[in-house]
């Protein structure tokens, strides 16, 4: 500890005052704390950042800078590179210490060595805390060593380490900020001009925790029943929000835990948890192989022939496949900026084995996409559904876009909520639409080739092809 000052506690994807490692760190240790935001290149000109996280984020942020300030603090927000805002406040506001919570991938790693290097020349330090994960990825490792590179064991393994609860609040977050420049929120250029959108996930850590009572309340019960179910509110939707920290893992462990203590919940509990050991497991991958983000983990496969389908791709990105599943999640994920799982799982299936283009192309749609884009998470589902990753699925485990429908929207609840289109197509027909005689499109409005697409590819045949490329990798050819 270092009564050496005040301590800047630098927020990243830890947009929240509860439960906030470095934060309780920081305020234990400073002469009082100053927090600051820096607004870095990454998401001022990266052009993979869509508009929804940015949304998300400034209403993170502005929730964030309220409740620093009723705890006696002011949240300052710079502009980047931090390896230079940050010695810059240091000296402002006669701190010499920086405390952060650690952030897996090849960028914030590479910043942070930046920002430890400029503050290293100038006498002062850079502190990192172990706060997104439940346990430290470095922690859960094979008998000889090594990381996981299958999920079930990584999970048997995470599962017996201990959990820490979440931390009680710090007192105050008063400091010396009197005097310290912040840039207004609403004068950042992305975030401008941004229009508010009521159907997009909405940022804070009040709405982090609302959701997270309303799961609790009744949904964490039927969750091993209903989590595959897109028509259904069957999952938490705190994606977002465990991205952006605006809830911390532990609170969720915690609660999950509880409702695990119960006969009735022991399952459900379990279950919730095992998901968030899939996020564990996916950051542990990230940490442990930083090149998942360049390249395929099975390097072989990146050899595979891909195909550049630039019709298919766009058709696929506006949910004009003409298969009613995939299509009603493109635009679930335009219209909403989320994906349910099992939604997600069949179009990347679809993108990489139907119309065999790379899982990258499918990774950088969602990243711009999704309010909930996670390097780790997403570059581990791609990989997964693609068959290029750690324990991915088997490459002959081929997802049929109508099966997965018949299974999983029955009655064609999630399709019709999202393809207006085919509102009228009776259950029996929602699925394969083509299938209708031109007298049942007429009869329930749709006509395919003018209301709805037909099906841009045959779905057995392609089958074929991605068995067939994938024989060829296999043999070497
Ligand atoms: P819940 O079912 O309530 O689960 C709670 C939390 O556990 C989630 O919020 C998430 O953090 C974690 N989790 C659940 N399932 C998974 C999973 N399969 N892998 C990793 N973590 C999981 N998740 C992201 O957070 N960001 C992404 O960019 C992302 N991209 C994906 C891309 C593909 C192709 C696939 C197949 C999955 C992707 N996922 C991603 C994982 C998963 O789809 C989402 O985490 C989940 O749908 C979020 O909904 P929820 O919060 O209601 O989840």
């Amino acid at each position: 500890m270092s009564r050496d000052g005040a301590v800047v506690h630098w927020f990243r994807r830890d947009l929240r005052v509860r439960d906030n490692t470095s934060l309780a760190r920081a305020a234990r240790d400073g002469d009082g704390v100053v927090t600051v935001f820096v607004l870095d290149d990454h998401y001022g000109s990266d052009p993979n950042v869509g508009p929804s996280r940015f949304r998300f984020l400034r209403e993170s942020l502005e929730e964030l800078a309220a409740s620093v300030g009723r705890r006696g603090g002011r949240l300052l927000l710079r502009r980047g590179p931090a390896a230079e805002a940050l010695p810059a406040l240091l000296a402002e506001a006669g701190a010499k210490a920086v405390y952060a919570n650690a952030e897996i991938g090849p960028y914030p790693e590479e910043r942070d060595a930046a920002v430890h290097d400029a503050l290293a020349a100038r006498g002062a330090s850079l502190r990192l805390f172990q706060d997104a994960l439940l346990v430290d990825p470095d922690r859960v490792a094979t008998e000889r060593g090594d990381p996981y590179t299958v999920y079930t064991p990584f999970a048997r393994r995470w599962t017996a380490e201990e959990k820490a609860p979440p931390l009680p609040e710090p007192a105050s977050l008063a400091g010396p900020h009197r005097g310290l420049a912040s840039v207004p929120i609403e004068r950042v250029g992305a975030w401008r001009d941004l229009p508010a959108d009521p159907k997009a996930p909405r940022g804070g850590e009040s709405e982090a925790f609302r959701l997270l009572e309303q799961f609790a309340a009744g949904p964490i019960e039927r969750y091993p029943d209903e989590r595959n179910f897109p028509a259904r509110a069957g999952t938490s939707r705190l994606s977002p929000h465990l991205h952006f920290g605006t809830i911390s893992a532990r609170t969720l462990h915690a609660r999950a835990m509880e409702e695990s203590r119960s006969a009735s919940g022991r399952t459900a509990g379990r279950k919730w948890i095992s998901e968030l050991a899939w996020r564990e497991f996916y950051h542990s991958v990230l940490h442990h192989f930083p090149r998942v983000a360049r390249e395929s983990f099975r390097r072989e496969l990146d050899g595979l022939a891909w195909r550049s389908d630039r019709e298919g791709l766009d058709a696929w990105k506006r949910g004009e496949t003409g298969y009613p599943l995939v299509d009603a999640a493109m635009r679930e994920l335009s219209t909403t900026n989320w994906m349910h799982n099992r939604a997600r799982m069949v179009v990347a299936s679809f993108l990489t084995k139907d119309l065999h283009v790379h899982w990258r192309e499918g990774e950088r749609w969602f990243e711009h996409e999704l309010a909930d884009a996670d390097q780790a998470n997403n570059n581990g589902g791609w990989q997964w559904a693609a068959g290029t990753g750690t324990d991915a699925a088997p490459y002959f485990r081929i997802f049929s876009p109508v099966l997965q429908s018949r299974r999983f929207d029955p009655d064609g609840a999630y399709i019709r909520r999202f393809l207006p289109a085919l509102a009228r197509v009776p259950d029996a027909r929602i699925h394969e639409p083509w299938t209708m005689s031109p007298a049942e499109q007429d009869a329930f409005g749709c006509r395919i080739g003018r209301d709805y697409p037909a099906p841009i590819v045959d779905h057995s045949a392609e089958r074929r092809v991605a068995l067939d490329l994938w024989e060829a990798i296999k043999k070497g050819a």
